[in-house]
């Protein structure tokens, strides 16, 4: 299908053989050798993914390029056909689905495939092809049928991979984990170019669609994103940076007039939905589009993806690290907006399953820091939204949803404490826990400890450990408890780091709150 030669891109072909390679070491199976070898140009330099996992089955992504520096991957402006198989082996010799799907340049020649029809948690192997080249080999897993009783659920979550600020060796330890799926809590990419960073980004500042997609393409290209890509189904939700620093609702940090804003986050949208394994339900209609959700892992989870970018009022005080101003007792204040706050609850409350999994992307937990001795807080996390937080956490303390726990982004750092009905009564009750993991790269190295002064630690007591290195987290549920392990990463600006345990904790079903381990 292809109509004009294309040259070979022999670098980056060798990163998704290296990848391929990964996975392989990683799982313990053999891949075939692929057949994009003996095109002129492989159109797989993105790898495979996928994501949203049911009981009958997942989405399977892909996006043909054949030039990463390229948001049109190279490509011809045609549509071209992309057959795909799922199997239950590797090696592809017992297929149990295949189809073919059209990777269309509308949607930056991406291929979304709403797999149905399998087996509940299972694991399935998949694969593409177009002319004659073929795709690395992903591995995927279908969640628990909904009325299953489940033993054991293994999630890992992740946000932040700053491309600029380091290499991805969390996402390759990720990728050599056993997980059931993992959840990608936003800034998937950043859309502004750094400065004296180990890695530089193709363009210097993102504003089309077609400057999103190549965006994209670099990030897609990492092979140890691809591996951890390639390994295991992800749950994902955006933040700010898919978009722009610190917007709210229809508002940026630049003031531009909402219209032009707008037309920047439909581009960006759009972007968003070609480059993640996301179902037809979160296709964008212009600058809107759904990501919040719930995914179910039988009676012993549910994930619930929340989205507190698009539907919140904008920032008081100004943003980030500011002293409380008068603004910020706005009653009216929200995060979720009022239809999906309203939706949350219900969610939450008719959630038949024993440990109920927020996937947020901001801080909620209070967090009192003090800048040359002045008491500030960031107000772009759940502080700068108090009375929002108050509906939650008194939601959480007076329908006691079960087992609460929230996994949370954005602020390049770890801090695992407890959700309580009121932040500023260290007497008041524990209604959940909440586990913010630090950054995959963002931010740079990082150090093994808390930045925090002791009168900041007396000033946050609900908070049981703080560390500035990078990372991810891994959680494994059962009917008794939660365990949690945060795996850091020493050193991401040299491409020799090495991911370690750096501390694990626990959370007991029926007693909200978290303990070091
Ligand atoms: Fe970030
Ligand atoms: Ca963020």
């Amino acid at each position: 299908m292809l109509r004009r030669p294309l040259e070979i891109n022999r670098r980056a072909f060798l990163s998704t053989a290296s990848a391929a390679l990964l996975l392989q070491a990683a799982r313990g199976f053999a891949l075939p050798v692929p057949a994009g070898q003996a095109l002129r140009s492989n159109p797989f330099l993105l790898g495979v993914a996928s994501g949203d996992p049911e009981p009958d089955g997942f989405v399977l992504w892909t996006r043909l390029s054949t030039d990463t520096k390229r948001g049109d991957g190279g490509l011809p402006p045609v549509a071209m056909p992309v057959r795909w198989e799922v199997a239950t082996d590797a090696g592809f010799h017992h297929i149990v689905q295949k189809g073919t799907a059209s990777a269309t340049p509308e949607m930056g020649h991406a291929v979304h495939v709403e797999v149905t029809g399998l087996p509940a948690h299972r694991d399935f192997f998949y694969r593409f092809h177009t002319a004659d080249a073929t795709s690395p080999v992903g591995r995927s897993r279908t969640a628990p049928a909904a009325n299953a009783t489940v033993d054991r659920l293994r999630f890992a979550f992740a946000s932040c991979q700053n491309y600029e600020h380091g290499y991805y060796h969390a996402h390759r330890d990720l990728a050599g984990q056993d997980v059931d799926a993992v959840l990608f809590l936003g800034d998937y990419i950043y859309e502004y170019r750094s400065k004296d960073r180990p890695r530089v980004h193709t363009l210097p500042k993102l504003e089309t669609v077609d400057d999103y997609r190549t965006c994209y393409a670099q990030y897609h290209s990492d092979p140890d994103l691809q591996a951890a890509h390639a390994a295991h189904p992800w749950i994902v939700t955006f933040d700010d940076h898919e978009v722009e620093n610190n917007w709210a609702g229809d508002i940026d940090q630049e003031n531009d007039p909402p219209a032009a804003f707008l037309k920047r986050r439909a581009a960006a949208f759009q972007a968003y939905y070609e480059n993640m394994p996301l179902r037809r339900t979160s296709l964008p209609t212009g600058p809107d589009m759904t990501v919040y959700r719930t995914l179910s892992y039988g009676k012993l989870a549910q994930f619930t993806v929340v989205d507190t970018r698009q539907f919140r009022t904008d920032q008081p005080c100004g943003d980030n690290f500011k002293a409380p101003c008068a603004e910020r007792a706005n009653p009216a204040a929200t995060m979720m907006g009022p239809s999906q706050e309203t939706w949350f609850q219900k969610a939450l409350s008719s959630s038949p399953a024993q440990w109920n999994v927020v996937a947020n992307q901001v801080m909620i937990q209070q967090l009192k820091e003090r800048r040359d001795g002045e008491l500030v807080y960031n107000m772009d996390q759940w502080d700068g939204y108090p009375a929002a937080r108050q509906r939650l956490m008194k939601y959480l303390a007076e329908a006691k949803p079960s087992n609460p726990v929230v996994v949370t982004g954005d602020t390049h750092q770890t801090w695992v404490g407890d959700l309580k009905a009121d932040f500023n009564n260290p007497d008041s009750a524990v209604v959940g826990t909440e586990l913010v993991g630090t950054s995959i790269t963002s931010g740079g190295d990082g150090v093994a400890r808390t930045r925090f002064s002791d009168e900041e630690l007396r000033d946050n007591p609900h908070i049981v450990y703080n560390n500035d290195l990078r990372g991810y987290f891994l959680c494994e549920l059962d009917a008794k408890e939660m365990r949690s392990e945060l795996r850091t990463v020493d050193k991401v600006t040299s491409m020799d780091g090495t991911v370690t345990t750096a501390a694990r904790f626990r959370t007991e079903a029926g007693k909200p709150g978290i303990n070091v381990a």
